[in-house]
């Protein structure tokens, strides 16, 4: 009936409403004019306006004037006809309809109102109305039939200020809340009352059901700090919240009835227009079928603040009246800036400022596609690495390599057109891109623009120094013509790369164009590198070991040798991949895990009883002068467990001559922050150790080079052999032979009272159980359970008892 048509007018209000989102009416409503229990003052009737129906046309008022009409003319003439119509018309209301008398008897009512209470009509019909209400009621309700019976009125003057709230009490004993329209006639010519009872549950849950759904809606769309906006088929704003004024500017009155293009700039707007009203008229369940996006982004117009990037969403646009449109904005200013950073954090160097290798990829791929789309263009990968940076990180310190690169990525830039890009791959690498050449003579132009560039003098800050210093560096590059020289990313790199390792071969601070017939021996070397890179993850090195001996025929101790297994099951000697890793820098971590495998492996050997070991690790000089150096050193050696004193360390007779003060110096602060700790000399006689500084060096042993000993026979090598042992004898040095091969050589060494001796003779470098294994069988050891048993047949050198002598190793 008509309940529902209100509440539908009443949810539309609410949607449409014009200042606040509610409108006047259903506010009051809602804050409680309406509810006539909340208006009571303890039990009593209230008189009120019922909203839901209008005073003058009340369908309240209209319909008992009709039943008092119909009844007069039933009591009337009694006809048959007059009373089955009075019947008919009562059944079909749905409001209750009840005559009583003055005294509150009931003479004759509807069936809504027997339903409504639960009764049967046999039961009520001559009870008291008063059995229906609760006890409070009662005497309210009597003392207002006794004044309507008193008074009357009639069915035409009633007002709404008739209708009476009260309470009725159910069968069942629910109390609810009614609203009842009085009207006094006359029956039999004796004072009655006709009331019409209206059920109000009903309306009240539906009124408690709009209120709730009133605040949800007010918190979420006064919350969201979003604009939201409800348009009209002219697109023109019809609604807009609070948030309008954060994301816009504009005050929500302000935007009302205003075309919704206010809010883009007009070409903008132009451009969306179209899409945005497929928005209107498609619902929102066929919008992604039909190709649609669920949000936009798109320059929104403030009022303030000119143009900003804004967000879009639209939502449904069905509604009660037809067609509207909402829409959701929000501004994404901060999102923007921030996904711009990040966006530029992920694509570039932080130190130079250059775009980094993820850039470059994405860049070259545009690059090959437009190759596809113009067959005759051409663009050139210049692969650049410097020429002695390394040496600046090691001896100037990290901030001064850090402003090397940064002045070098300076420089390069320069050097460049506008649509070149220059990128930094790590390290000292970096890579430029030159796009639309005309043929490989513009790499060769930018190549020696960037060499003459970088050739000129740098001034670098050193706290190592703590000074400025000036520094000369130079660059290799190599040159690949794209897509000539390869035809993806990965393979015009490569040929750069190639070429610039060919660079480096040749000696450096030059330009190479890559020529893959000249350019197989950097290809292989380039492989191997690639490689050995991902080698020490991978645990391809492992570390062999070759026993000292003394003059005694006893293991004193055992040099620690890595070896490297290509995943073809090559074996790469230290000659090859040593250079290479010092090249790359891969050394220092090499010479890391080298020292911890050396140390951990040692201390397992003296935990089975052979405390007296020692191991002798080789040093490059790269990991020698690096600045952190000694702290990784000890801190190493320290987590091994190992005593200091079963450690030596072998620096080769270069790396002490390259910088022999920074050299004595370390030595001196390595053996004070690990005492017990010697060092040897590797490969003495090999490079030109002055003898002044020799006798200053804080080293313990010097190692005859291989070389020597292997080529005794020849008269030269002998008088060197023994002018090294002299040394050692004066300097109080300990001797080590190594490349003992034979027993002549064994002799030889014994004779001249040489300290230690290491070769094939005794053993070959090893694998740490076989150097186990010959220690037990010195010492005539019982293996223990959990020992692993030799491999090979290993047999200990025997030394001539009578040549025996014990050793002099120094207490360092
Ligand atoms: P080195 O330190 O002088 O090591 C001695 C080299 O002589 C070893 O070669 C060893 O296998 C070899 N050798 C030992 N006894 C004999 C013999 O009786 N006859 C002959 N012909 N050779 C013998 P290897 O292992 O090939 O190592 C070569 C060089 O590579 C080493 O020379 C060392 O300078 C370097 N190296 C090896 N491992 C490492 C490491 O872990 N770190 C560093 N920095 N360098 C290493
Ligand atoms: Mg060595
Ligand atoms: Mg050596």
């Amino acid at each position: 009936m008509q309940k529902s048509m209100d509440i539908v007018g009443l949810l539309e209000s609410i949607e449409s409403s014009d200042t606040d989102g509610v409108p006047d009416r259903l506010s009051n409503l809602l804050d409680g004019e309406f509810n006539p229990i909340r208006r009571e003052q303890g039990p009593g009737m209230t008189l009120h306006t019922n909203p839901l129906s209008d005073p003058g046309e009340s369908i309240f008022s209209q319909l008992l004037e009709r039943i008092i009409q119909g009844y007069a003319l039933k009591l009337e003439d009694g006809t048959e006809e007059s009373i089955a119509s009075l019947e008919i018309l009562l059944d079909g209301v749905s409001d209750s309809i009840l005559i009583m008398s003055p005294a509150g008897k009931i003479v004759e009512a509807n069936h809504t109102f027997f339903s409504t209470f639960g009764y049967d009509r046999r039961e009520l019909i001559g009870s008291p109305i008063y059995e229906l209400l609760p006890e409070g009621y009662r005497g309210a309700f009597h003392e207002r039939l006794a004044e309507f019976s008193m008074h009357g009125n009639s069915p035409h003057s009633a007002t709404p200020e008739d209708i009476l709230a009260f309470r009725g009490q159910l069968r069942d004993g629910t109390v609810v809340s009614m609203d009842c329209l009085l009207s006094a006639i006359q029956l039999r010519g004796e004072p009655a009352v006709i009331a019409l009872i209206r059920d109000l549950s009903f309306d009240h849950a539906l009124f408690q059901q709009l209120k709730e759904t009133r605040e949800h809606y007010v918190a979420l769309s006064e919350t969201i700090t979003e604009a939201i906006f409800r348009l009209d088929d002219e697109f023109k704003i019809i609604f807009a919240n609070s948030g309008v004024k954060n994301t816009f500017g504009w005050e929500r009155e302000e935007v009302f009835g205003q075309p919704f293009s206010i809010l883009f700039p007009p070409e903008v707007f132009s451009k969306h227009e179209n899409e945005f009203r497929k928005y209107f008229y498609i619902d929102d369940q066929d919008r992604l079928a039909l190709g649609l996006k669920r949000t936009f982004e798109f320059l929104g117009a403030t009022k303030h603040r000119g143009v900003a990037p804004m967000e879009m969403s639209f939502g449904n646009s069905k509604d009660q009246r037809g067609r509207t449109l909402t829409c959701v904005i929000r501004d994404i200013t901060q999102r923007k800036t921030l996904e711009r950073k990040l966006r530029h954090l992920a694509f570039h160097d932080k130190l130079t400022g250059l775009g980094n290798r993820d850039l470059f990829n994405e860049d070259m791929s545009l690059l090959l596609q437009s190759f596809e789309l113009e067959e005759a263009s051409r663009g050139i990968v210049l692969f650049l690495d410097l020429d002695g940076f390394k040496h600046v990180n090691d001896t100037l310190g990290h901030d001064a390599g850090d402003e090397l690169l940064v002045e070098t990525a300076r420089r390069i830039r320069v050097c460049l057109r506008e649509r070149d890009t220059a990128y930094r791959f790590g390290g000292d690498e970096f890579v430029v891109v030159l796009t639309k050449i005309k043929d490989s003579s513009d790499g060769v132009v930018v190549s020696e623009r960037i060499l003459m560039s970088v050739a000129d003098p740098y001034i670098l800050r050193s706290k190592i120094k703590n000074s400025g210093s000036r520094v000369s560096v130079g660059v290799s590059i190599g040159v690949a013509v794209v897509p000539d020289h390869g035809r993806t990313i990965e393979d015009a790199t490569k040929s750069a790369d190639i070429a610039m390792y060919c660079s480096k071969e040749e000696g450096k601070n030059r330009y190479t164009i890559y020529d893959p017939a000249v350019s197989a021996k950097a290809t292989e070397r380039w492989q191997l590198e690639q490689e050995m890179k991902t080698a020490l993850g991978n645990g391809d090195f492992k570390l062999l070991y070759q026993p000292i001996m003394g003059v005694d025929g006893r293991i004193r101790g055992m040099e620690a040798l890595a070896r490297w297994k290509r995943l073809d099951g090559t074996d790469v000697p230290p000659s090859v991949f040593i250079p290479i890793a010092e090249d790359n820098g891969l050394i220092l971590r090499l010479g890391d895990w080298v020292l911890r495998r050396a140390c951990y492996d040692t201390r397992r050997i003296h935990d089975k009883g052979f405390q007296d070991l020692y191991v002798s690790v080789n040093v490059s000089s790269r990991q020698f002068e690096q600045p952190g150096y000694v702290d990784d050193l000890a801190s190493i050696v320290r987590s091994s467990g190992l005593q200091p004193s079963r450690l030596k360390l072998e620096l080769t007779e270069s790396t002490i001559m390259h910088n022999t003060k920074d050299a004595i110096k370390r030595i001196h602060e390595i053996k004070l922050r690990l005492p017990g700790i010697s060092f040897m000399v590797d490969d003495f006689g090999t490079g030109y150790s002055s003898l002044a500084y020799l006798s200053q060096l804080p080293v313990d042993a010097l190692k005859i080079d291989i070389s020597f000993v292997v080529n005794l026979a020849e008269r030269q090598n002998e008088k060197v052999v023994n002018a090294i042992i002299n040394l050692g004898h004066i300097l109080d040095l300990d001797i080590v032979a190594e490349g003992i091969e034979t027993k002549e050589q064994l002799e030889y060494f014994t004779n001249r009272e040489c300290g230690s001796m290491q070769g094939y003779f005794f053993l070959k470098p090893s694998p740490l159980e076989d150097v186990y294994a010959l220690l037990k069988r010195e010492t005539g050891a019982v293996a223990k359970p959990d020992d692993k048993p030799p491999k090979g047949s290993v047999q200990p050198a025997k030394i001539p008892a009578s040549r025996a002598r014990q050793p002099r190793i120094r207490a360092s």
